[in-house]
């Protein structure tokens, strides 16, 4: 039988990743499709040296930050979403006070920072949000992270003044043509461009995309990966795709192999030792211990859902949402016991970003690799995917 010396090998590839105080080479598309396909033993060293690496970079602590939901308007129609424009719901808005009360409950509960988050809610100018951050940072919370879609630059720079150092938008997938299919009322570039603004406004950048776009191969989701590697992110957040029933793309299947999910973000920790990487809610709606694995795989942030009980189902953007029925206080506690249960510990500062701000050289290997750069955050060239 013919035997193929060129085929990279798990252990070649995950050899590369042992010392983070030395960028490794990124890795070819073909190496991450060799990591997507790992089975059996393969796929335990790989999360074996994801978690590895995580102890090594971003610690034992698990940083806690309590999720807002405070506006469930939007006005875009995104092909998944359980509260895109048009869908069947009631529709809400916290008032300002009420969500710096929430904030202010947050922190009461262990939250060290709170993370605020709408649809594409026109009614949140930038100057209502201006006054929101203002003062949940004036309440004591150290670090405010928004999440409220795309916004012009000057906007952006006014929430920097505010107060905000963190923002989340998630560009969801790297393929224009797919992006454009599913996300009816913006662009790839939009959202590329956003994310570009927000380093030059100093915001920490979260961003990431959906695992399991239906219908796509396997090479989608490996340039996903790297292309979400390319812009050196201060956090990374990522979780299944589930589409809401309803919507265009309710129904479509999950991934046949459940563990290309975790594996995926076994591979981001591996990518990016540095980063801040969540794991998402999303997970436990594909197992109930899904966050739980996700932390023992190279995640080390933990988003507990604070937002008020009864707003609580009317945000579902994807089906079996958990926690809908709790409350912020019971949200926290589960939270609590289960990073104890890991023998892990939650953090008490604020969380910023760890990322180096001058990465060591990064050589190019295969044409889907960053070339040569200085590697810090203005340098960072957010280039589209081919
Ligand atoms: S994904 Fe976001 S922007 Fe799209 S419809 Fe849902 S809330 Fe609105």
């Amino acid at each position: 039988m013919r035997r193929h010396f060129s085929m990279p090998t798990i252990l070649s590839i995950l050899h590369r990743f042992r010392d983070p105080s030395r960028r490794a080479p990124t890795p070819s598309i073909a190496e991450v499709l060799t990591l997507l396909r790992a089975q059996g033993e393969d796929c335990a060293a790989l999360f074996a040296a994801a978690d590895n690496l995580r102890r090594r970079t971003v610690g034992d602590d698990v940083h806690v930050r309590g999720i807002i939901e405070f506006s469930n308007y939007c006005t875009h129609a995104c092909g998944y979403c359980g509260i895109r424009r048009g869908s069947n719901l009631v529709r809400y808005r916290m008032t300002p006070a009420e969500i710096v009360a929430q904030a202010r409950q947050a922190r009461g509960w262990g939250c060290n920072t709170v993370v605020l988050q709408s649809g594409a809610d026109p009614w949140f100018t930038a100057g209502r949000l201006c006054k929101i951050v203002r003062a949940v940072r004036q309440a004591g919370i150290p670090a405010v992270t928004l999440s409220v879609g795309v916004r012009p630059l000057e906007e952006l720079r006014q929430f920097a003044a505010a107060g905000c150092d963190r923002y989340l938008l998630r560009f969801e997938t790297s393929n224009r043509a797919l992006f454009r299919r599913i996300h009816p009322d913006e662009t790839f570039v939009q959202r590329q461009l956003c994310l570009r603004n927000l380093r030059t406004a100093g915001i920490q950048v979260g961003s990431g995309f959906m695992i399991g776009l239906p219908g796509t191969p396997l090479a989608t989701l490996a340039r996903d990966i790297l292309y979400c590697t390319r812009l050196d992110l201060d956090m990374i957040g990522c979780g299944p795709f589930l589409a809401h029933p309803g919507t265009p793309l309710g129904g479509k299947p999950l991934l046949a192999d459940r563990e290309i999910y975790f594996k995926t973000m076994a591979i981001l920790r591996l990518l990016n030792p540095w980063a801040h990487i969540p794991a998402t809610t999303a997970f436990d709606a594909l197992a109930p211990d899904g966050r739980n694995r996700v932390l023992q795989l190279g995640a080390n942030v933990f988003m507990p859902n604070v937002t008020p009980g009864k707003y609580r189902r009317l945000y579902q953007l994807y089906p079996n949402k958990p926690c809908v029925d709790e409350d912020g206080a019971a949200c926290v506690g589960c939270v609590r016991g289960r990073i104890a249960g890991l023998g892990r510990r939650m953090a008490t500062g604020p969380g910023h970003t760890l990322r180096p701000k001058t990465a060591p050289v990064r050589h190019s290997r295969g044409r889907n690799a960053r070339a040569p750069s200085g590697g810090n955050a203005a340098q960072t060239r957010l280039d589209a995917p081919g």
